[in-house]
């Protein structure tokens, strides 16, 4: 397995403790199992086969299942101007309510990224906020000049 575990102590790193409880496996008959590694030198770090291997697994699901909302959810079909030139600005279908929904996908990768420290989640959600992010650049843009042309604000 090859994901990464931040802020390990010593002997967690050295594979001698528990990452998720920090039992130490020189002194308590514990199965361990590989878990992951360190990003000091690649070497691997374990934890209790029970349950904390398991509870590991478990935010792995989780957060896997998060992604996939957050990635699945909004834009389906993307590009700005396929929601059509004649539809409301401000309807749910229209730019206003793609930039919305553009908007909600940025706060939950967000909320990812604070808890993330595994490195291809990082670079994926990275990714992903780079997509909508300019996704929503694009869509406020074109609000604004439709909003302008109907005088209804702006700059
Ligand atoms: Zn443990």
């Amino acid at each position: 397995m090859e994901r990464y575990f931040w802020h390990l102590s010593a002997a967690q790193k050295d594979g001698m403790a528990c990452l998720v409880c920090g039992a130490d496996f020189l002194k308590e008959r514990i199965t361990s199992v590989p878990v992951g590694r360190s990003p000091d030198d690649e070497s691997q770090v374990f934890a209790c086969s029970e349950p904390c291997a398991r509870r590991i697994a478990d935010e792995a699901e989780q957060m896997a299942h998060e992604l996939r909302t957050v990635a699945g959810a909004p834009e389906s079909g993307d590009g700005v101007d396929g929601a059509g030139r004649d539809d409301p600005v401000f309807c749910v279908d229209g730019h206003f309510g793609s930039l919305l929904r553009d908007l909600r996908t940025l706060a939950g990768t967000e909320a990812l990224l604070t808890t993330s420290d595994d490195l291809a989640t990082i670079r994926f959600l990275l990714a992903m906020t780079a997509r909508h992010a300019e996704a929503a650049m694009m869509r406020a843009r074109l609000v604004l000049a439709r909003t302008e042309q109907t005088g209804d604000g702006g700059e």
